[in-house]
């Protein structure tokens, strides 16, 4: 049994959950960016959630909002590099529109990643093709949209496998900024890092959110 939405000391759980999973990730994600980066993006990331895992226990959050900013803020401050800034700018800027909820449901995910990624445009001035992590968030971001009446253990599993397709075809892009950009046509055959990173937010979100415990 999954769960349809999540209280606020669920979904403060879930993104613990989701901290540790990353923190586990760092090898993945180091090998991701040893090949076509400069290697520091699983050091960066094990490092950014580490620190939300000090960060959540220590000032509980009130609201859900509250909940995004207090992770963003600490992902921004512990990351140094460019990921720091976007992982950093999707949570604060996913809060946006978030007001006083309490509950985490289909609709809170749409508005996060919705929200989240015109943030991290805004900031980071990527467009999809440009083999980012905007490769991931954008169709993830659609497919909420299109599911905001599903329960969130429908919508999860939907939104982290358009999330997958969308690291997939940064396999395919030459980038248009970052560290790959240098590399021209010689980055064609690897996932983009920051793509990886957001597709396994999302599955380890919806690990939690089906997982039934
Ligand atoms: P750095 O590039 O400083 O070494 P990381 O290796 O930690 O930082 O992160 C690299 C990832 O950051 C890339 O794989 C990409 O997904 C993401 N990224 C870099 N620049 C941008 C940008 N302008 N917009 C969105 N994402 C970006
Ligand atoms: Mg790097």
């Amino acid at each position: 049994m999954g769960k349809a939405e999540l209280t606020l000391a669920e979904a403060t759980a879930m993104f613990l959950y989701v901290a540790g999973r990353m923190q586990g990730s760092q090898d993945l994600l180091t090998q991701a960016d040893q090949a076509i980066g400069d290697g520091d993006h699983g050091i960066g990331m094990a490092r950014g959630f580490a620190a939300v895992q000090v960060t959540l226990p220590a000032s509980p959050p009130a609201t859900v909002a509250d909940l995004l900013k207090t992770t963003g803020m600490a992902l921004l401050t512990s990351i140094g590099g460019a990921s720091g800034v976007i992982f950093g700018t999707l949570s604060r800027g996913g809060a946006r529109n978030l007001a006083d909820d309490t509950v985490f449901n289909s609709e809170t995910l749409s508005r996060l990643l919705t929200d989240g990624l015109a943030a991290v445009q805004e900031r980071g001035k990527a467009n999809p093709g440009d083999k980012t992590m905007v490769d991931a968030l954008t169709p993830a971001a659609a497919k909420a949209a299109e599911m905001t009446a599903a329960l969130l253990d429908e919508s999860l599993p939907a939104v982290a496998e358009a999330a997958r397709l969308g690291m997939e075809a940064t396999k395919g892009m030459v980038a248009a900024t970052g560290k790959a950009r240098a590399l021209g046509p010689r980055a064609i055959g690897f996932a983009d890092p920051g793509a990886l990173s957001m597709y396994l937010i999302l599955d380890f979100m919806t690990q939690y959110v089906t997982s039934g415990e």
